[in-house]
């Protein structure tokens, strides 16, 4: 196995995020890497047109990560350049009280892409076995059931034509001090600051064996997760656009035959 497959676990692998290093970054450096990312954003746009003129595939992109972890970052940078007609984000927030009435996929299911369209979570369904389970919001036993029905969920979406990729941004603890940090140094960055994220900061160890459980129980062939290596913003940004390029090159949307007789066609003046 190359260190860089490391991060894509087969399914089945128990996860300890001690054995994930977030500073990983193959051989490149930051200049070969923002090279290798422009090249590979070019491939995706292409795929792109051609998931959205077939129209019988589509994409599923989760995003999850500790506060810092660059989720925003890596969706402005991968997107860029893409038709925006052919994709969109959800960012799933706290649970509105409609929301709480009602089974936690409820409010999911209506965000996943259709077909010819990417979509992209940030934050998704796992919240309900990460926040939700570190704060005991629900009893033991109700985030537990949880795993396994994830799983029944994003099979039904991957037997019905959605690719599902899943991608958990890994930093450090110390990495995650130093950005808190950044945003409230720079008044720019105040907006993204909450005090509400320090005692998420300080419950760290908790968030990690959360997360470690969630990949661990819902990494599937039809839905793997990845670690991404998130220290290093600029690899992150390359290993997740590496993935989603050879996700849509495996998936090969092609154009849709032309029309019969489109050769003898004459536009009329
Ligand atoms: P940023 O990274 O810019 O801060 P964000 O995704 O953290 O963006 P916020 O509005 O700061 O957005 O936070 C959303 C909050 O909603 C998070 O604290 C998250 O844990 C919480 N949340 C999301 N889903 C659920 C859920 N199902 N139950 C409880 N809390 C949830
Ligand atoms: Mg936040």
């Amino acid at each position: 196995m190359s260190k860089k497959d490391h991060f894509a676990p087969k399914p089945g692998t128990p996860i300890d995020l001690n054995d994930y290093d977030p500073d990983f970054h193959e051989d490149y450096d930051k200049s070969s890497g923002r090279e290798a990312v422009d090249r590979l954003q070019e491939q995706i746009q292409d795929w792109q047109e051609r998931l959205y003129a077939e129209g019988k595939q589509s994409l599923l992109i989760v995003f999850q990560a500790m506060d810092t972890g660059g989720k925003d970052g890596v969706i402005k940078k991968v997107f860029s350049g893409i038709n925006p007609a052919g994709v969109y984000v959800k960012s799933f927030k706290a649970p509105t009280p409609e929301d709480l009435a009602h089974d936690f996929l409820w409010r999911v299911h209506p965000h996943v892409p259709g077909k010819g369209y990417i979509g992209i979570f940030n934050r998704s369904h796992y919240e309900d076995v990460l926040v939700v389970r570190v704060n005991n919001l629900v009893p033991k036993e109700v985030w537990q059931a949880r795993y396994d029905h994830i799983n029944a969920f994003e099979r039904l979406l991957a037997d019905s034509g959605t690719r599902i990729l899943k991608f958990y941004l890994h930093i450090s603890k110390d990495e995650q001090k130093e950005r808190l940090q950044a945003r409230l140094d720079n008044p720019d960055k105040h907006w993204k600051f909450s005090i509400g994220d320090l005692p998420v900061h300080e419950r760290w160890n908790d968030y990690m064996d959360a997360y470690a459980d969630a990949i661990t129980r819902c990494n599937t062939e039809y839905a793997p997760w990845y670690i991404v290596p998130a220290n290093h913003k600029w690899y992150r940004d390359l290993f997740v656009t590496r993935v989603i390029c050879d996700t849509l090159e495996a998936m090969n949307p092609q154009y849709p035959p032309p029309e019969a007789g489109l050769d003898e066609v004459v536009i009329p003046d």
